[in-house]
């Protein structure tokens, strides 16, 4: 069965760049364009990664996470940010976070902790 990735991002351009080359690459993919959707479309979709954004509007990538994590403690998640911000990072790690990727990311680095992630 092919993975369930739930991409969360409040760019159109980002999402569809992310629709793209996971589902060239064997995922299954749904989207959310902010936290707030992201935690509604968690319960429903139960993906088996989340790649959050963390700058979004209504609610930010790490509110949306520990929302996630208190209805599924076993949610796994790799944050991207555009801001290289340690802060962030370990706040990201704090709640959960598997993994914690800097924007512009190249796509072998998405793919490669994608892998490593599910596996
Ligand atoms: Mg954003």
């Amino acid at each position: 069965m092919m993975p369930k990735v739930m991409i969360v991002d409040d760019s159109m351009f980002m999402r569809n760049r992310l629709i793209k080359l996971l589902s060239e690459n064997g995922y299954e993919t749904v989207t959310a364009c902010d936290g707030v959707d992201a935690v509604r479309i968690y319960g429903e979709a139960r993906p088996d990664v989340v790649l959050m954004d963390i700058t979004m509007p209504r609610k930010d990538g790490l509110e949306a996470l520990a929302e996630i994590r208190q209805l599924d403690p076993t949610a796994k998640a790799i944050m991207l940010t555009a801001l290289d911000q340690p802060l962030l990072a370990g706040r990201a790690v704090l709640i959960g976070a598997k993994d914690f990727l800097t924007k512009p990311v190249r796509s072998g680095r998405l793919l490669m902790a994608l892998r490593k992630v599910l596996s």
